[in-house]
């Protein structure tokens, strides 16, 4: 089993990293302090006082809620998206991209999809304006809930105690 310094986890989550350690982080076996340093790293770049405990992406994390526990999605400026539970996507901002004018903003005339077989909808912090997903649905598609986390499961796998309030 390998081990990795928090430096090199830091370098990995800012994608600075070179490819060759990166291609060897992601294939063997994972060092057991690989969950916390990686908390770690994601925590010293956040200025609120919620505890990390899972990257939903790159700018949303999933945190112990200072002053009740409760776990709430956050975004990186310290908004609450709400429970874990339920779909953070439901508290953003939506900008739907289902004409072929919105499409053309960010591909080239007919290479993009038929806006009446897909569309695109941008998640985005209605505080910060970070875009927080896209998702590529056809257009009568409900608003996709990607991820609903068994934190039990987790952390008695990664050997941690759980939270209070999973
Ligand atoms: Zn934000």
């Amino acid at each position: 089993m390998s081990s990795y310094t928090k430096q090199e986890v830091k370098q990995l989550v800012d994608g600075t990293l070179a490819w060759d350690t990166v291609h060897q982080m992601i294939s063997m076996p994972k060092d057991a302090d690989r969950y916390k340093l990686y908390m770690e790293v994601i925590q010293d770049k956040l200025s609120y006082k919620h505890k990390v405990i899972m990257a939903l992406g790159p700018h949303l994390n999933l945190a112990i809620r200072d002053g009740d526990e409760e776990i709430h999605a956050f975004c990186d400026c310290g908004k609450d998206f709400g429970h874990y539970k339920g779909n953070w996507k439901l508290n953003a901002n939506i900008y739907v991209r289902d004409t072929a004018e919105k499409m053309d903003q960010v591909y080239p005339r007919l290479m993009s999809p038929d806006t009446s077989w897909q569309v695109y909808r941008e998640y985005s912090c209605p505080d910060c304006g970070t875009m927080l997903d896209i998702e590529a649905p056809t257009p009568w598609y409900m608003v996709m809930h990607d991820v609903k986390p068994d934190l039990k499961t987790f952390f008695e796998w990664v050997g941690i105690k759980a939270p209070k309030k999973i």
